[in-house]
């Protein structure tokens, strides 16, 4: 491989940048005004790129409008949350019906029970669930649980795995992770990790990891690894938690034809094979859920076998209070019931899926096909595109990804009317069309074909 970074990226990105902000001179303005109030004018790091961030006005279907009237395809679908779009009607009409009903009731209510029969319907491993405001109190909650239940202290999680703003792995932690005794494990190195299974095996009460490791650049668990992590959990007594977060949406099995037939073509069966690990044939003894499971709104949850739940059951003597204002409310349990019932069933899942899978290979020919030195990697709907030439199997294939190259991408797509994350990632929706997908194949190979010099050359 002859991969060398290019003279003229550094020169280019300026030069992108510079256009970037002349087109947004409200978004400046915006920016500037909000740094007076918010640490760097933001409140979700995520969403941080310079020279200022781009500033949503408004959303409408598969489209974001900005501050500055330009219009984009929005393909970061919410980092997965967004998975309906801007405005489904089947989720507005929820929402209007929830508004009916009436905000903060502050009792049990229908639409928790509806959701809680839906979401163990679909996923068999949540015999019992519980709900949260977001992931990251979900997978909090299920650590907890499994210390709680296991009486041990140790958490094993994955370098470059996240979890939430206060389960982060990449570079192995940061410092205001949740303070708990950690296990850091190499991603899909499964003797190394079964290493440190074996070193930890009286006091590992769990093992968390994302079936593919979603922030980190879209890494699938390779064939085995969620299987041997099985395999070690059981062997000590610890517990297995998968963080479907953002791979619930994934359909049964690979391949189009394999999800067609999985969910029987035309049969909105509810199938246990929905998820990353379901995808690799292994069962967690937790799981937890948030982003699109709350058809949009604020929404998190975690369950597993109704025996290790039971010790939520308030109506037994020395229940485990879990405590949550917003835990059922009103809005995110009708969204999301609405969004399993009737909008993601089983076979528009396998659907979308088969519709990532496509856009990923076109993506990566679109690269492969000019020599440059670029990929893209993922499941399904969810693909990231990196500045390597891959194949990027673990975090450590990304230590030589160049990550201007990306922000030159991200700024010339936006250009193109195209919004993707600044790092590469897209979580396709499924408001977005084929024709729409297309469109944005056609900007991609004109910003590959144009900045051919500055992106990095080689192939695998
Ligand atoms: N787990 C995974 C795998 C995620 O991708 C995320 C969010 O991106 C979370 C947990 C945290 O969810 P939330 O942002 O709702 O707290």
């Amino acid at each position: 491989m002859d991969t060398h970074h290019n003279a003229p990226l550094a020169f280019v990105l300026d030069e992108a940048r510079a256009r970037y902000a002349q087109a947004r001179p409200r978004a400046r303005d915006v920016h500037e005004a909000a740094c007076h109030h918010l640490p760097g004018g933001n409140t979700r790091t995520v969403l941080y790129h310079g020279p200022f961030p781009l500033r949503a006005e408004r959303g409408e279907g598969a489209y974001l409008f900005d501050t500055d009237g330009h219009r984009y395809l929005n393909l970061l679908g919410e980092y997965t949350a967004g998975l309906f779009g801007h405005s489904h009607p089947a989720i507005m009409a929820a929402l209007t019906r929830a508004q009916a009903i009436g905000m903060n009731l502050g009792a049990h209510n229908l639409a928790e029970a509806e959701l809680a029969r839906l979401v163990t319907q679909r996923f068999r491993v949540m015999e019992r669930v519980r709900f949260t405001n977001s992931g990251t109190e979900a997978n909090l909650m299920a650590v907890a649980t499994c210390r709680h239940v296991t009486g041990r202290d140790k958490v094993m999680v994955f370098d470059g795995g996240y979890h939430g703003g206060l389960l982060y792995f990449g570079g192995g932690g940061i410092p205001i992770n949740a303070p708990y005794a950690y296990v850091v494990a190499p991603y899909n190195d499964t003797e190394g990790t079964r290493a440190l299974i074996e070193a930890h095996r009286d006091d590992l009460a769990c093992i968390l990891v994302e079936p593919m490791l979603g922030s980190t650049g879209c890494i699938p668990a390779q064939p085995g690894f969620l299987a041997a992590l099985r395999e070690g959990a059981s062997a000590i007594g610890a517990k297995l938690i998968f963080d479907e977060v953002m791979t619930s949406r994934f359909a049964a099995h690979g391949s189009a034809v394999d999800v067609g037939s999985a969910v029987g073509a035309g049969d909105d069966t509810p199938s246990e094979a929905l998820g990353g690990g379901a995808l690799a044939g292994v069962a967690p003894d937790m799981m937890t859920l948030g982003k699109w499971v709350g058809g949009g709104m604020s929404f998190g949850a975690y369950g597993g076998a109704a025996d290790v739940m039971a010790i939520y059951d308030p109506s037994r003597e020395g229940a485990m209070p879990h405590a949550g204002t917003f835990n059922n409310n009103i809005f995110s349990m009708t969204a999301g019931a609405v969004a399993l019932r009737d909008i993601f069933t089983p076979h528009v899942a396998a659907d979308l899926h088969a519709r990532g899978e496509r856009l990923r290979a076109a993506i990566n020919a679109i690269f492969a096909d000019r020599g440059i030195a670029m990929c893209a990697s993922g499941v399904g709907s969810l693909i990231n595109v990196h500045a390597v030439a891959g194949p990027v199997t673990t975090p450590r294939d990304l230590a030589n990804s160049i990550d201007e190259a990306k922000e030159l991408l991200f700024l010339d797509l936006l250009e193109r009317g195209y919004y993707i994350a600044r790092r590469g990632f897209i979580a396709l929706s499924m408001v977005i069309t084929d024709d729409e997908i297309d469109g944005f194949l056609e900007a991609l190979s004109q910003v590959v074909d144009a900045r051919r010099a500055a992106l990095p050359h080689g192939r695998r």
